[in-house]
């Protein structure tokens, strides 16, 4: 039995899967996204302890309100951090029946050895995938977040290559990922697989500057605003074209 190290649960969610969730955010995050909300959630091994049945056992406090699609979502931090934990979380929710949707930014993917082993085992296990994609220029990603792109649209390739649904999250950062050069190049590459159900464009917004100045750490887009509503529409307008 593992125990997963959890940042926070919210009892009722719309917009994190499909119908009405319960939604689970695991503790730790290697990547370090200038735009992030929670820097709270990045350290390994904190956070409150819970056991797989412990916390079904209070998801399905909700299920009355989940309807024929909802059930649990489990995000981050990064939640294939605790791959081990996940598993068990989601085999013991689909042996009672429950739908499970993963929010994965799918840093650690690598589609080889022991990580790979489990990420079949936990997909097997997965009803839905809202797989974060932060930047589709390698160079670019390695500058938002310090890690390089690959391994990630590897990840959404691979989901594509077994028929995971997938909804696909992108944050629309002025000056940074607002460019309709980039736009026009990750819509390229959602046209090339086969099993996306939906594009978010998720604006970016500076409601997580205070933990910043709380974790006393600086924060890196000083003085980046919000997009308009308009370039928000202009970007959907371009990614709706790969579905
Ligand atoms: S992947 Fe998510 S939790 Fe991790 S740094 Fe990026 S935005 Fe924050």
């Amino acid at each position: 039995m593992h125990k997963g190290f959890v940042h926070s649960i919210e009892s009722f969610g719309s917009v994190d899967g499909p119908g009405i969730r319960f939604l689970i955010f695991l503790q730790g995050c290697p990547m370090r996204c200038q735009f992030c909300h929670n820097p709270d959630s990045w350290k390994t091994g904190v956070g409150e302890e819970w056991t797989a049945d412990d916390l079904l056992d209070k998801a399905e406090r909700f299920k009355s309100y989940w309807g024929d699609k909802g059930g649990i979502t489990v995000s981050g931090g990064e939640a294939l951090m605790q791959i081990d934990f996940l598993i068990e979380l989601f085999e013991k929710a689909h042996q009672r029946g429950i739908n499970t949707c993963l929010d994965t930014s799918a840093q650690p993917f690598k589609k080889e050895g022991e990580f790979f082993e489990k990420f079949e085992r936990l997909m097997a296990v997965t009803d839905t995938v809202l797989l974060d994609i932060k930047h589709i220029n390698d160079e670019e990603h390695r500058k938002l977040t310090l890690y390089s792109n690959k391994n990630i649209l590897d990840c959404a390739r691979y989901l594509s290559d077994i028929h995971k649904p997938v909804w696909i999250r992108h944050v629309l950062i002025p000056g940074i990922t607002d460019e309709d050069e980039y736009l026009e190049e990750l819509r390229d590459f959602l046209s090339t697989l086969s099993n996306i159900q939906r594009i978010d464009v998720l604006p970016y917004h500076t409601m997580g500057i205070y933990k910043y100045e709380k974790l006393g750490i600086p924060y890196p887009l000083d003085g980046v605003e919000s997009p308009g509503r308009e370039r928000v529409a202009h970007a959907e307008s371009i990614l709706q074209k790969a579905l």
